[in-house]
């Protein structure tokens, strides 16, 4: 609440209709809003119902997942509670949010087995519905190290398609070169990363392209076809990795952007695609995979300090020291020192 601008009327209610056309948002109270401008930033939806069997045994017979926070604590439970057995770890098709944190979740659980000496008893596996370990090749060689350092099984074009939490059996389609085979797999946990999709109430509206998302421009995160509005975060139909570092570089752009629309002037501020996953490979170490559209490296640091292609403690440091203070002190107040929105280049 003491984050809210004094200037701003916080209104607590969802919408649940746009009606861009208008310039109008439908409340769940009834109400409409119309607005001169307007900024989306609802996030994505996290669709638990769309593997069969999950939504039933979330949270127990060992199935959990650090997309619901309330679980977090769940999966440290069991993780601490496993000597040895199978622990199954899983990720969707993109697009997600965090692209690295389903991998967090294995590496941290691996790391802790391989402190109090149980690793080599605990089979596990990582099977991610994507064609490779990480979406930019530059970071995949120090991922890979920690994969066979933590003798982790890893299939790769392998989605979660169903659980059955009282067997504790989840099934897997994964696409070979002879096609899709149907693989069952028996589990004592398993670590569930949920499939995504835009929310229902923009893909139902005319602000969605063809992938569900806001349709905006990548560059300015204008709409491409309302001029008047604007998306910002994981709603965006942008190609970017969906993460808060994202949307801290993005909300900068959106505002400049936005007043140049409201002045009718041409909008000058563009958005380069940065996003950012701090991989937690082990405890005190993270690799700072910190890239841009096109899976273009946009370090924050030069190479010297810190080398976001590699573990180093120093990522660890500013993950827990000082993004925490950057958010809160900074981010959520819109006093951002660090993050200068940069123009569109000429021509
Ligand atoms: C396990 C995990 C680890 C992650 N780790 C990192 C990390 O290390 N670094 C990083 O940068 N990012 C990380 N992320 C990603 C990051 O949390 C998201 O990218 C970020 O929260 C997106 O912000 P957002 O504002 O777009 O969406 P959200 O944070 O989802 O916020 C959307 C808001 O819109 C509201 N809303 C939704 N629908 C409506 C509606 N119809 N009407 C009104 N309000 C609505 C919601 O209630 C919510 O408050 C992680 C995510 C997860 C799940």
């Amino acid at each position: 609440m003491g984050l809210i601008p004094a200037r701003a009327s916080w209104i607590r209610q969802a919408v649940t209709a746009f009606n861009p056309e208008q310039s109008r948002v439908a409340l769940g109270d009834g109400s409409e809003i119309l607005y001169d401008a307007l900024i989306v930033a609802t996030g994505l939806k996290l669709d638990w119902a769309a593997i069969p069997g999950l939504t039933e045994t979330l949270g127990r017979n060992g199935v959990t997942s650090n997309y619901r926070y309330d679980l977090a604590p769940y999966t440290w439970e069991l993780v601490s509670g496993l000597d040895e057995g199978t622990a199954l770890f899983t990720q969707p098709p993109m697009p997600i949010k965090c692209a690295g944190a389903p991998q967090k979740a294995v590496y941290l659980a691996c790391d802790a087995w391989r402190r109090r000496g149980v690793l080599g008893r605990v089979q596990v596996a990582f099977d991610t519905a994507t064609p490779s370990l990480f979406g930019v090749a530059d970071f995949v060689p120090a991922l890979m190290d920690y994969i066979k350092g933590y003798s982790i099984d890893l299939t790769l074009r392998s989605r979660l398609v169903a659980v059955d939490g009282d067997r504790k059996i989840a099934t897997f389609e994964r696409t070979t070169d002879n096609g899709v085979e149907r693989v069952e797999r028996s589990f004592d946990m398993l670590h569930v990363v949920p499939p995504q999709t835009a929310p229902d109430v923009i893909k139902s509206s005319s602000l969605a392209g063809q992938d569900g998302f806001v349709s905006v421009h990548p560059d300015t995160l204008q709409h491409t076809v309302f001029p008047n509005v604007f998306a910002v975060g994981d709603v965006a139909g942008t190609s970017n990795a969906k993460t808060a570092a994202a949307a801290r570089k993005q909300a900068p752009v959106v505002v400049e952007n936005l007043i140049a629309q409201l002045s009718g002037r041409k909008l000058d501020y563009a958005y380069d695609g940065y996003g950012g996953c701090p991989l937690t490979v082990e405890r005190g170490k993270i690799v700072l995979a910190e890239f841009g559209y096109g899976g273009k490296l946009l370090s924050t640091l030069p190479g010297w300090i810190l080398d976001g292609k590699k573990p180093t403690r120093l990522a660890w440091f500013l993950k827990e020291k000082v993004m925490p203070r950057l958010y809160w002190d900074f981010m959520l107040r819109g006093r951002e020192l660090f993050v200068r929105p940069a123009r569109k280049s000429k021509g």
